[in-house]
């Protein structure tokens, strides 16, 4: 089973404005105040972003133009811990 994006997928970074192309994440990113953003690897990394449920989920675009959730969510088969507090 696999989770799709619902709706129209970003098109851009909401942080540095780069255009999404077949990668984004979906993350709660603490390091800029703690809010979701959709952000590309480039940003997730840099602001220290995580995979898991409640905390971000990598999205890759599938051959028919959909995003698959690939990593960090409930179906994926990379479930990352999440630790209690942080
Ligand atoms: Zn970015």
């Amino acid at each position: 089973m696999t989770s799709r994006w619902i709706g129209n997928a970003p098109s851009r970074c909401d942080l540095c404005d780069a255009p999404i192309v077949d990668e984004f994440y979906d993350a709660s990113m603490p390091n800029i105040g703690g809010s979701w953003a959709n952000v590309d690897r480039r940003c997730f990394t840099m602001f220290n972003g995580k995979l898991g449920v409640g905390r971000g989920q990598r999205y890759h675009k599938a051959q028919d133009g959909s995003f698959i959730c690939v990593e960090g969510g409930r179906n994926t088969p990379n479930i990352v811990a999440i630790p209690d507090g942080d």
